[in-house]
């Protein structure tokens, strides 16, 4: 028994085309291989989204279901089959696009979270990163053949590495090009598959790597590494790797750009006099002259001694403002 597409999707029968293909979407990236590799019922869960969404996607199909449900789009002569497709993968990419060439799939980006401190946003600092990725199989070095045994022309493609699917609607034939599912688009398959990946060429494994945090960053800033995201398909780049990098609030100074704001306690009649006192900077304590008659909630600027601007050589300011020492000479 067919599912209801409204249902499978999760959105009202009111639900706007962008709705319903927001809807596919969050579906599909939650359902894709790589981000939910133990539910073994992702493949088949997603056939079914994607089937509800070629329903509601296409707008006189969609008011056929509406009126006649399954058996009027059956004996309108649709019938959706996704079986062609292979892998998720595959389908992802016929409706994002991104897969509309033939050939091996380019590898996902991965993202990676590391918090680091006010000092640390100041001078650079460099991280050890850990995280999982799909890295070649080096078994089969990405081949997917078991060492020493043929590879051979596909079958299912002829070699050519992509497939043309024919959909019966009842407004006509479909034709989508896409992977094959049998290569991957290589247009060869392994006669005896490795045993380490299953073929596949890939496998997931925990990677570290250093990163270089620059001088300057900001909270949420992402540091993006090109290729060293998951391994692509045989022969196709890998991802990137995104390092969002947060900095952690510090107890002294505040950020306001590249400025830092602090605060620093006076006594009155020292103000009034003119004194010297020692002002907290990223570097340390430094000295700091006040001219007589200085009144609190006056700020002092020290120039060069905020945050060093992201790959620039200048700095910003430190502002400090004097605040009245509570207590003393009222
Ligand atoms: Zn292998
Ligand atoms: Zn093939």
């Amino acid at each position: 028994m067919p599912q209801d597409p409204y249902e499978l999707l999760g959105v009202g029968h009111d639900a706007s085309e962008q709705e319903i293909k927001k809807a596919f979407r969050q579906l599909a990236r939650e359902l894709h291989p790589d981000v939910n590799a133990h539910d073994p019922d992702a493949e088949e869960k997603f056939k079914d989204a994607a089937e509800a969404y070629e329903i509601l996607s296409d707008a006189e199909r969609r008011a056929t279901y509406d009126r006649y449900g399954h058996e009027g789009l059956k004996s309108g002569g649709y019938a959706p089959n996704f079986d062609g497709f292979g892998s998720i993968g595959d389908l992802f990419n016929a409706f994002f696009g991104g897969g509309a060439a033939a050939g091996p799939a380019q590898g996902e980006s991965v993202g990676v979270a590391v918090e680091i401190d006010l000092i640390e946003a100041a001078q650079g600092v460099t991280r050890k990163v850990s995280f999982q990725a799909v890295d070649r199989c080096e078994h089969c070095h990405g081949n997917g053949a078991e060492p020493g045994t043929p590879i051979e022309t596909c079958d299912r493609c002829g070699g050519a590495g992509q497939l043309q699917a024919v959909t019966r609607t009842p407004f006509g034939q479909m034709v989508r090009t896409m992977p094959c599912d049998v290569c991957h688009g290589d247009g060869r398959v392994a006669t005896k598959p490795c045993r380490q990946c299953r073929g596949r060429g890939r496998l997931t494994a925990r990677r570290e790597l250093e990163v270089d945090i620059p001088a300057g960053i900001s909270d949420g800033q992402r540091i993006r590494l090109a290729g060293r995201g998951h391994a692509g398909e045989m022969g196709a780049p890998a991802g990137d790797l995104y390092v969002i990098v947060s900095v952690a609030a510090d107890d002294r100074f505040v950020r306001e750009g590249d400025d830092l704001i602090t605060s620093l306690d006076v006594a009155a009649p020292l103000a009034a006099l003119g004194a010297t006192l020692e002002v907290s900077t990223l570097e340390g304590g430094v000295p700091v002259e006040l001219a007589p008659g200085t009144q609190p909630g006056e700020v002092l600027t020290l120039r060069e001694q905020g945050m060093p601007a992201l790959r620039r050589s200048r700095r910003g300011s430190l502002r400090v403002g004097l605040a009245k020492l509570s207590g003393v000479g009222d």
